[in-house]
């Protein structure tokens, strides 16, 4: 519908009503924009990896004879099973991120406990790349929200940070709490992120140079999740970056005093 169709015809009857109209309809457009490109993002994303199984599928049954190759072939064949299962699970959860439906499992949640989730669910990748993870700063903080959303965009970030780090480096998170703020920063001394694309890295699908990220195996959604999760519980991500000396991905919640009935307990107490 044409927004100005909308506003004569509003018009018509209160003009306080005109201004929630074509509100209503910007924002269903948007939504609408929205869900088009990344239903074609996600089209083309896929295309690859299922056409990669395809021709893998292809090699095993023609190298039938050698077993050797056949081996070759079926490992190859299960790396991009894997990669394509990763894949769209991240779709999946990104999709379900942008729904306008509110996030349902909320509750208050541990820092601390998603921190050390975060951590843990990157300590295999850290170890085999020799990187260490080193956990800093306070501790027994809260934020309101859904602790899986938030574990699996801290371990986002973390496993970027372990991703685009060298051999024998070190990550940090810290957390710090100031003015009612969580703040929740991954720092990692790795390759470090050019300004000019430290807006894009956000962006869905995004790579910041596709033959380097290429070699980590990612899928570009990663930050996207880590930004719709973290706007979903009414925060933000900041990012700080240098090419060459590294990056630190922060991510700022509203504190809350937590765990719930705390309150109640400290009260019943006095
Ligand atoms: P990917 O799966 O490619 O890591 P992300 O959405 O997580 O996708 O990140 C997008 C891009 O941002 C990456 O491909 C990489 O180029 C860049 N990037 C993300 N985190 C870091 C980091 N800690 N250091 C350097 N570059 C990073």
């Amino acid at each position: 519908i044409e927004p100005r169709l909308v506003t004569a015809r509003a018009s018509v009857i209160t003009p306080r009503l005109t201004l929630v109209v074509i509100r209503d309809i910007t924002e269903a457009e948007r939504v609408e924009e929205m869900r088009r490109d990344f239903v074609a993002n996600t089209s083309h994303e896929l295309k690859t990896p299922v056409g990669a199984v395809s021709l893998l599928a292809e090699a095993v049954a023609s190298a039938a004879d050698d077993p050797d190759q056949v081996r070759h072939f079926a490992a190859r064949l299960g790396a991009e099973a894997t990669r394509l299962a990763q894949l769209t699970s991240r779709i999946m959860n990104l999709s379900r991120l942008q729904a306008a439906d509110d996030l349902t499992d909320l509750r208050d949640v541990s820092v601390d406990e998603v921190v050390a989730a975060a951590i843990e669910s990157q300590a295999l990748a850290a170890e085999s790349a020799g990187i260490e993870i080193v956990r800093g700063g306070s501790r027994g903080s809260y934020v309101r929200g859904d602790v899986q959303v938030l574990t699996e965009a801290l371990s986002n970030l973390v496993a970027n940070a372990v991703s685009y780090s060298p051999a024998g480096a070190q990550v940090g998170v810290g957390v710090k709490v100031e003015d009612n703020v969580v703040d929740i920063a991954v720092t990692d001394r790795g390759i470090g992120i050019p300004e000019a694309e430290q807006h894009r890295v956000f962006e869905r699908f995004y790579r910041a140079d596709q033959a380097r990220s290429r070699r980590t195996g990612g899928t570009g959604l990663g930050l996207s999740i880590v930004k719709y999760a973290v706007q979903r519980h009414g925060g933000e991500v900041v990012l700080w970056s240098r090419p060459g000396r590294g990056s630190t991905f922060t991510v700022r919640l509203p504190a809350v005093e937590g765990p719930e009935g705390l309150d109640d307990v400290k009260k019943k107490r006095k």
